[in-house]
């Protein structure tokens, strides 16, 4: 396959974000490279790894069509880094914090190093002794997984990431550790750990706790004794108080994300990447990668030939950038090359389903949504032990120990935020729905720019519902629902993030883990301003029933500014 250069038209989002933080620059900060250079720039780095000459060549090309067309785009770090001297090309890494001085410090200088390079980390704080637990060398108290936290948050304030991507972690601790209430209350004034998200990593026996009305014991990690007993409905409506108040901490069900754990021989998951999709072992690292549903609709239906094409371009594609990466510290390379695990996602979900007139709420846009993903995980798998036949399954793949086919990933899919790949890709992110349909800019001299959805733009045209003064409706109202003119099909296709309910917002996470996601789903819930506390809580619960590895809810307007998983700090 020849490289196709019919013209990829970029909009004005798109060009600004990519000149700002992805075209390579010259001494005086001009960029050197144009969308199209940029994309020969990373398929030729990523095709190289495959040996034979005229294997490269194809691939090249191939890769080429994927990313140029925004079929698919990879994560920031390797649209930014490859083929540079830098050559970091992951997102995600989760580092270990023993529980001593050198521990903790080091994981701060490795977490460092990750900044750096644009990706992001992740945290748990389980392992470290509570607060006022003794220190044998110096016969004093320790002061505790939070204040340890703050130092994390201190050093990723200092290291801007050249520029690029502000830092972003993930903090997670077990909900038996005896500094849990401190934990999930740490952030509750929105001026202390910014840099951070925090999460209750939650087990399935504190769930079972929770239903009956059962208390649990915290356990000290350092000596293993239990410390107190509390009860698990108290703590449980302490974090749903919290999460009502500002959004966090969000919630990870660190048992479901170990079930699924496909190397149980090399360790248990702790914690997960900054936005929570990723479940990674201690040191392991993963590159991610999107593919643009909004490109998959055809005659008013789901192109699944050219879907199938471009799936197993992209396995193959991300399957490279492990060859083609170069790790921040050994470590981290070390695990990495262990197990290979790769984080293919979707963003456009929104898009593919307003292209079919099929509604995001309700159960056949959730049928439609998860036969897609099951399709591209099935695809992604066939590719992956083809790899393996090919190149050698991943190193860990043990067939004493792990019941399944050999294959060169040991997990392929996860849902990304994809908070700035799919403003270059001009789609709704992730698996999330549109947020607005009509936006109001304020310009110069008081004069409104609006900006509407191009779909439901070019839907209102053809269908005569069209007109400045009705988008000015719409935009101030925030909503279509309720617009006499806007033909009742379409108010039910264009509901966004806010009026789409809490439950359909979790079913369709739900759905979308249950049938194609080896990972994790990054996805918030929203919920409206006047939601309640018992609303957060049967989100929680109705998630965990469903499957969910995590959850994240956000109510309506309550939160300054959201730190991470927004589009301007991605
Ligand atoms: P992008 O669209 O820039 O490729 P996503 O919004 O999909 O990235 O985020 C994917 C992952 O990248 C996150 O879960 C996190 O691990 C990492 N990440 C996102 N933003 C940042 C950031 N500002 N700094 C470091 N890592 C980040």
């Amino acid at each position: 396959m020849a490289p196709d250069l019919t013209k990829q038209v970029l909009t004005s989002t798109a060009e600004t974000v990519l000149a700002r933080r992805y075209y390579l620059k010259d001494a005086e900060g001009n960029p050197t490279e144009t969308w199209e250079t940029l994309c020969r720039r990373v398929a030729g780095a990523v095709a190289a790894v495959d040996r034979e000459p005229e294997q490269v060549g194809l691939l090249r090309d191939s890769f080429f069509n994927l990313i140029y067309h925004m079929d698919f785009l990879p994560n920031s770090p390797c649209l930014m880094n490859a083929g540079t001297d830098l050559g970091q090309l992951s997102a995600c890494f989760v580092l270990p914090i023993e529980d001593s001085m050198d521990g903790i410090f080091s994981a701060i200088r490795n977490g460092a190093l990750v900044h750096k390079t644009g990706g992001g980390t992740g945290y748990s704080f389980s392992r470290l002794r509570s607060k006022n637990a003794s220190v044998r060398s110096t016969q004093g108290v320790a002061s505790g997984p939070l204040s340890f936290a703050a130092v994390f948050d201190a050093a990723t304030e200092t290291i801007k990431q050249g520029g690029k991507r502000r830092g972003a972690n993930m903090g997670v601790l077990r909900v038996d550790h005896p500094d849990i209430m401190d934990f999930i209350a740490a952030k509750e004034d929105q001026s202390r750990f910014n840099n951070f998200n925090f999460s209750v990593a939650i087990t399935d026996a504190f769930m079972q706790a929770v239903e009956e009305g059962d208390d649990y014991e915290l356990i000290e990690p350092s000596t293993r004794e239990v410390t107190a007993v509390l009860s698990a409905r108290a703590v449980f409506e302490k974090i749903v108080d919290l999460a009502w108040h500002n959004g966090e901490p969000g919630v990870l069900f660190i048992d479901a994300a170990n079930r699924a754990n496909m190397t149980p021989q090399l360790g248990e998951f702790e914690a997960t990447n900054p936005c929570g999709e990723q479940w990674l072992l201690p040191y392991e690292s993963c590159n991610l990668g999107s593919i643009n549903l909004a490109n998959f609709v055809r005659g008013g239906e789901v192109d699944y030939t050219r879907l199938k094409h471009v799936t197993r371009i992209a396995t193959h594609f991300l399957d490279n950038v492990i060859d083609c990466n170069r790790f921040p510290i050994p470590e981290i390379e070390e695990m990495t090359l262990k197990t290979r695990k790769i984080g293919l996602g979707i963003m456009g979900m929104h898009d593919m389903l307003i292209q079919l007139g099929i509604p995001y709420a309700g159960e056949p846009g959730r049928q439609l949504a998860a036969t897609v993903m099951k399709f591209i995980r099935n695809t992604a798998e066939e590719r992956s032990m083809e790899l393996a036949a090919d190149k050698g399954p991943f190193p860990a793949y043990d067939p004493a120990v792990n019941d399944y086919p050999a294959r060169r990933n040991a997990a392929l899919t996860s849902i990304q935020p994809t908070g700035t790949v799919s403003m270059i890709a001009d789609c709704a992110s992730g698996c999330e729905p549109y947020y607005s349909i009509v936006m109001v800019k304020h310009v110069m001299d008081g004069d409104r720019l609006i900006l509407v959805n191009k779909y439901f733009e070019q839907i209102a045209r053809a269908e005569g519902f069209y007109s400045e003064e009705l988008m000015s409706r719409v935009a101030d109202s925030g909503t279509v629902i309720g617009h006499p003119e806007i033909p009742e099909k379409w108010q039910e296709v264009f509901r966004t993030a806010q009026d789409i309910s809490p439950e359909d917002h979790i079913r369709m996470q739900g759905i979308l883990q249950q049938s194609g996601v080896d990972s994790s789903i990054s996805k918030t819930i929203n919920l409206p301003k006047s939601a309640t506390r018992e609303d957060v809580k049967l989100s929680y619960i109705t998630g965990y029933r469903l499957g969910c590895k995590g959850l994240t809810v956000y109510r309506d307007g309550s939160r300054d500014s959201q730190v991470l998983n927004t589009k301007d700090s991605a």
